[in-house]
Order: C-alpha cells, then sequence, then structure tokens
C-alpha cells in the first residue's frame, strides 16, 4: 500500500525564496497548505497568508546569514529550502555585460550562497530536501537572453553537483523546471497575443503554465514521498521540453 501520509509535511519547516509572489508565493502558500512552517523571503518582506515573511536581498550575504539565524531562533530547524527567487532582465535595461553578470549574481550565485547559508540548519535537522527553480531556459536556446539561460543552465549543473555533496549528509538537492508560467516576469509576453500565443503552441497540453501548477511537484520533491529521488531536474512545463512537431491539442499537426 502506498503511504500517502509521505506526502505531508507535517511538523517540516521550509524556506522559500522569492515568496513574494508569482511562483515562489504559491509554492510558498502550498507548503503551509502541505503542513509545513513555511518563511518566505524577498526583497520587499511580502509573503502569502500564514507564511512568516522575511525581507531580504538576496545580494547581501550577511542578510541571507541573519535570515537563517532567525529561522533557527523561531523553529530550531530546517527540513525544506526552496530557491525561486529570480530575475530575468529586459534587453537594453543595462549594457550586455551588465546585465549578464546581474543575472547570474541573482539565480545562480544568490544560490549558492543561500544553500551555504542554510547548510548547517538542514544539516543539524538530520537531512532535509533543496529544490532549486531553473527553467526550460537550462536545456533550451532561448534568444535574447543569454544570462538567463546561462544562469538557468548553471544552476542545473550546480544542483547535480551539490546532489552528489551534500547525500553524505542525507540532504537531497533537486531542480524543479517551469515553462512559460504567466507571473510578473512574463506579463509582457503573456499580454502581447503573437508571444502569448507562440508560447501556448509550444507545448503539449496548448496552455501557458499558472503558478499554481508548480505546486504538487514542489511539494513531492520537498516532502519524504521523493526520498529516492536526487540531482534530478523535473520539468513542470506542459510537455514544452519533450515536444517534438507542433502538435495541436486536438492531435493534428
Ligand atoms: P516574479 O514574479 O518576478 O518573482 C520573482 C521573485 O524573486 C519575487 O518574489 C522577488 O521578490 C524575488 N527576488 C528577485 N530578486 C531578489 C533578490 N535580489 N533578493 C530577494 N528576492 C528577490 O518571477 P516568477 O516568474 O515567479 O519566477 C520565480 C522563479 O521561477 C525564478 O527563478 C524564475 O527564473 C523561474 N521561472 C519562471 C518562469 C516563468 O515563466 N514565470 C519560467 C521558468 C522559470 P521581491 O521583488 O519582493 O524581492
Amino acid at each position: 500500500m502506498p503511504d500517502l501520509d509521505a506526502f505531508s509535511l507535517q511538523g517540516k519547516c521550509a524556506l522559500v525564496t522569492g515568496a513574494s509572489r508569482g511562483i515562489g508565493g504559491a509554492i510558498a502558500a502550498g507548503l503551509v497548505a502541505a503542513g509545513a512552517t513555511v518563511f518566505g523571503l524577498s526583497r520587499s518582506g511580502v509573503a502569502p497568508q500564514g507564511v512568516t515573511a522575511i525581507a531580504c536581498d538576496l545580494a547581501d550575504d550577511a542578510a541571507i546569514g541573519r535570515a537563517f539565524d532567525c529561522v533557527a531562533k523561531t523553529t530550531g530547524r530546517l527540513d525544506v529550502l526552496v530557491n525561486a527567487a529570480g530575475i530575468s532582465l529586459p534587453a537594453g535595461a543595462t549594457d550586455e555585460l551588465q546585465r549578464f553578470r546581474a543575472t547570474l549574481a541573482t539565480d545562480l550565485t544568490a544560490v549558492y550562497a543561500t544553500i551555504l547559508a542554510a547548510y548547517p540548519l538542514l544539516k543539524q535537522t538530520g537531512g532535509g530536501s533543496i529544490i532549486n527553480v531553473t527553467s526550460i531556459n537550462s536545456v533550451r536556446g532561448f534568444p535574447g537572453n543569454p544570462g538567463y539561460v546561462a544562469a538557468k543552465a548553471g544552476l542545473a549543473g550546480l544542483t547535480r553537483a551539490l546532489a552528489g555533496d551534500c547525500a553524505r549528509d542525507g540532504i537531497r538537492v533537486n531542480a524543479l523546471a517551469p515553462g512559460y508560467v504567466a507571473t510578473d516576469m512574463t506579463a509582457g509576453s503573456y499580454a502581447d497575443p503573437a508571444m502569448h500565443e507562440d508560447r501556448r503552441r509550444h507545448t503539449m497540453l496548448g496552455r501557458w503554465g499558472q503558478p499554481d501548477d508548480l505546486v504538487g511537484a514542489a511539494i513531492f520533491l520537498a516532502s519524504p514521498a521523493s526520498a529516492y529521488v536526487t540531482g534530478q531536474e523535473l520539468f513542470v512545463d506542459g510537455g514544452w521540453t519533450a515536444k517534438g512537431l507542433a502538435i495541436s491539442t486536438d492531435g493534428t499537426s
């Protein structure tokens, strides 16, 4: 008989970065619904109902350290770390090299800084689950945003590297890779009829994702239900990366 209690996060403590809105916000709320005590980190210090907000800029290593001190003092444990904070800078926002560096700083280097800061508490708790939010950009060469593509491919690599390094402490490390999801980050392409349709047609399921589409997979990776899963990248992309021909949802191509 399957043990459905294995999907429960009752008694667990989680911290989600990028919890003020979008995918991180939905995951933070979902982990609360699954029973966890959840801290939500962002610059704005906003968090969904039931999530304890921590205002922190991931560019500030000392502030990241203080965030985990706060978790340690409040709950004395950390079972789950979800790295969902991220940026995608529009072309022309800064010069190309600055844009590349800024994107890597937030989407890759800050994730590693967060994992290093969380590690002692995860280890002291006796194991846990780290979930890095990557993207279909980790395996596809999207145009016009090399920093974002490089950061997400790097984060997929970091996930595999750390899965090996963390296993000895009973800590699993996996990546969760969304397709196009309707959030502030994608508001421009969502609102543009041609871009909206282009992204819709790239999926097998014939629709954009919503932040809540990521929640079930996040709970699975966070919980003991995925106890034998590490070093993996789980694509929640409506079939985008698996798709061959441009098949429509009624089966015609
Ligand atoms: P979003 O709506 O723009 O939210 C981004 C989150 O990151 C916000 O909570 C933001 O909070 C936080 N954040 C950004 N920079 C930060 C910093 N320096 N320090 C602390 N927090 C910071 O984006 P989203 O679409 O939900 O994206 C969430 C994750 O999914 C990102 O890693 C993104 O790359 C990935 N993703 C998104 C899509 C998509 O289609 N939307 C697809 C694939 C992957 P504050 O502004 O309050 O700091």
